[in-house]
């Protein structure tokens, strides 16, 4: 009996070794995902973040409570589970709701007056799955507690940015808009439900649940005919209110100041009800209509989830996207596995040798495999090649009386035979 991978789903596993014909998506290709990672925390460092992990399962009602019942995210997507003692919890579906439950949890405004947290880790979304939308995907992400000023939303947008610049990715469109306050979405919310009402027969079902549930996210429909429907409806930045507007006019001002391109872009509300005043999304060309990552400010959910009143904004962005547009785009194959060397011993008493010497040069702090096979020495050579090895390493009876190794150099196929005692030296080059 063989078991398949759950829909929407992938593995994520080793490089092809070097010199195979065969390609693996970079999606599924675990060096990749090592170099995005490492690209993310090193922007991130600069900028001053430290990372968080959090549970990837929380108390239902957190989500509920943070990411809004009305969302489509909440009410169709998420993985929810009663435990064997009966507690609902939730496969978490994104990651601020966790990280700020964490923050309240673990007090860390006592200890810091502004926190910048990074995450990385996986999300769960019932969604149909399709390339670039999957039901577990990874996202990496900040956020920002205890400042609300807008150059740093400016510079969780410039953070963004450097970070796919970082990759190589360039062309990027980044979006943003303010959804104003709780209270200034009201008059707003009116309007729009009144613009609506006379059209909301030829409107999407999912649409009219909206109507009734959570009426601005009908804005966030990627139904091509609620898209046209909603067309002429009112703009919330009409009904802004002044500090809002005042805000969102000094964040453009620091976007000019830091050279980054944006459009303003009136529909844009994003998924979630948390967000107050900046909303922003990036996107690539190469990834259609699919966002390469978004975010926002987030003045209230501190003290919605029992925190002291503390503003907040943050970004997530999903990794799965980011390597399908760095492979869309043709940029090289990040990482793969060098080694430094690959060890061929030849005899039993060479592979007696050879694991101490293995161990010997990765103490001094180089990448080694070794043969486990026991085969002759081309097909070794072709392991070392394939394993992507600068050198290969080979011992047999001959170089172990003479407590020597005979080192090729498999670009140039040049050979050295070369002291036991100087090998780490000699390969360290
Ligand atoms: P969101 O949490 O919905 O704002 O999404 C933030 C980013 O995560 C998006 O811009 C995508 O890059 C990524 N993302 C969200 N949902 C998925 C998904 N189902 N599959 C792959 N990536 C996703």
């Amino acid at each position: 009996m063989q078991y398949g991978r759950p829909d929407g789903t992938f593995d994520i596993v080793p490089p092809v070794p070097c010199g195979r014909k065969e390609a693996r998506s970079f999606v599924n290709d675990s060096a990749c995902w090592l170099h995005v990672e490492a690209v993310f925390r090193k922007v991130c460092k600069a900028y001053g973040f430290a990372e968080i992990r959090t549970p990837i399962f929380e108390q239902t009602d957190l989500f509920h409570r943070a990411v809004g019942d009305g969302t489509d995210i909440v009410a169709k997507e998420t993985y929810d589970l009663v435990t064997r003692g009966g507690d609902r919890l939730t496969l978490r579906p994104e990651g601020t709701a966790g990280a700020i439950r964490a923050y309240v949890s673990e007090r860390l405004w006592i200890e810091r007056p502004i926190a910048k947290l990074l995450y990385i880790g996986p999300n769960f979304r019932y969604e149909r799955a399709q390339r670039g939308r999957y039901r577990q995907h990874h996202q990496a992400g900040v956020e920002v507690l205890g400042a609300s000023m807008p150059s740093i939303d400016a510079e969780i947008i410039d953070l963004a940015v450097a970070f796919y610049k970082a990759l190589g990715i360039t062309d990027l469109t980044v979006k943003v808009n303010s959804v104003g306050t709780k209270e200034s979405r009201v008059a707003y919310i009116d309007a729009l439900k009144a613009y609506a009402e006379p059209l909301l027969s030829e409107m999407s079902d999912d649409n009219k649940r909206r109507f009734e549930q959570n009426p601005l996210r009908m804005l966030d429909s990627k139904d091509k005919r609620d898209i046209a429907l909603l067309e002429n409806a009112p703009n919330l930045v009409d009904f802004l209110d002044d500090a809002s507007a005042e805000h969102f006019n000094k964040v453009c001002t620091y976007l000019d100041a830091l050279g980054i391109p944006y459009e303003v872009d009136h529909r844009l509300v994003r998924g979630f009800d948390y967000y107050t005043r900046t909303a922003f999304e990036i996107q690539c060309k190469v990834l259609g209509d699919k966002a390469l990552g978004g975010g926002g400010r987030y003045n209230q959910l501190v003290e919605q989830l029992g925190g002291p009143a503390t503003p907040g904004i943050g970004f997530g962005l999903g990794i799965e996207r980011v390597l399908i547009t760095m492979e869309e785009l043709g940029l090289p194959r990040p990482g793969g596995n060098q080694l430094d060397a690959f060890l061929c011993p030849m005899g039993d008493a060479a592979r007696d040798a050879a694991t101490t010497l293995a161990s010997i040069l990765r103490n001094a702090g180089l990448t080694i495999d070794v043969d486990y096979l026991g085969r002759r020495l081309k097909a070794m050579l072709e392991m070392a090649d394939a394993g992507g090895a600068r050198y290969a390493i080979v011992i047999g009876d001959d170089e172990l009386a003479a407590q020597t190794a005979s080192v090729r150099e498999l670009a140039t196929q040049t050979q050295h035979t070369v002291s036991i005692a100087d090998l780490p030296a000699f390969i360290r080059g």
